[in-house]
């Protein structure tokens, strides 16, 4: 579904992503750990479109992201495409970002409706079966202040799944979270993993990572410096900064 091709991102003279690659098929979780600064969330913008790169290629679908235009003005040059690949690749912040002026419902309705222009009633029916399923079915209509951390962040994984996208991206989705209420969050993850769902995910939860994903990928300081199945970066990091790394965060 997703590919990345050696891309290279900076902010100014901070060169924030240094050649990356990494390939997400259908079906696969790809989890991305690394300290802090290691350029993960920027990886997660880039692959969304949120944020352009200065080269390298990311291929959704096979289908190369065209850009057009310098500075300020550089933009994706196929509007249609790029609402193609922001609505297919859902993504789900650390910060929830719902609407507070808006009911539970309303908010995993908008987007669907007003982006996607898709029938009021039929989407109804999807986002009462995506609350269901993420466990908060009975909350449909209250707003956003009157959920705990954890029913708001499923209530987002909701309103990303209401889009019926190809893949999700989630940038540390339980990192804001009490550790009681993380576990919700973190159930809700596996539970689409088995699912078969085609997922890339930021987490510091090494425990998640190790329980979902088919692929980890180590980035530091903007350069992939381990990867593989779980059992092996886990359980056998071979190089010394994985190795560090994962002794600092058990
Ligand atoms: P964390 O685990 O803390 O979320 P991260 O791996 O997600 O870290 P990024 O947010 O991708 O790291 O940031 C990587 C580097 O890019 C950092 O040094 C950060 O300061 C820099 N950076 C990120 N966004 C911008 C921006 N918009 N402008 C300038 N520098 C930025
Ligand atoms: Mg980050």
């Amino acid at each position: 579904v997703i590919q990345i091709k050696d891309l290279h991102k900076s902010y100014g003279a901070l060169e924030v992503l240094k050649g990356v690659d990494i390939v997400a098929g259908t079906g696969d979780v790809v989890s991305l750990i690394g300290s802090s600064g290691s350029g993960k969330s920027t990886l997660l913008r880039c692959t969304n479109l949120l944020e352009d790169s200065q080269s390298g290629e990311i291929l959704f679908d096979g289908e190369p992201v065209k850009w057009s235009g310098s500075g300020l003005n550089r933009r994706p040059a196929d509007r249609a495409q790029m609402i193609r690949i922001r609505t297919n690749l859902s993504m789900v912040f650390q910060q929830f970002n719902l609407w507070a002026h808006m009911t539970i419902l309303q908010n995993v309705m908008e987007a669907p409706v007003t982006v996607l222009g898709r029938d009021k009633a039929e989407v109804e029916a999807s986002a009462l079966k995506y609350l269901d399923k993420v466990g908060i079915g009975d909350k449909c209509d209250v707003y956003p202040a009157q959920l705990s951390g954890g029913q708001q962040q499923r209530a987002a994984i909701a309103r990303a799944l209401c889009m019926e996208p190809k893949a999700l991206l989630f940038d540390e989705p339980t990192s804001a979270l009490d550790p009681e209420l993380e576990q919700e969050v973190v159930r809700v993850i596996k539970d689409l993993a088995a699912e078969g769902r085609t997922m890339i995910i930021v987490t510091h939860d090494m425990r998640l990572a190790s329980d979902v994903s088919d692929h980890v990928v180590f980035l530091h300081q903007g350069k992939i410096e381990e990867e593989g199945p779980p059992e092996a970066v886990f359980k056998n990091p071979q190089t010394e900064r994985l190795k560090g790394f994962l002794s600092a965060t058990v």
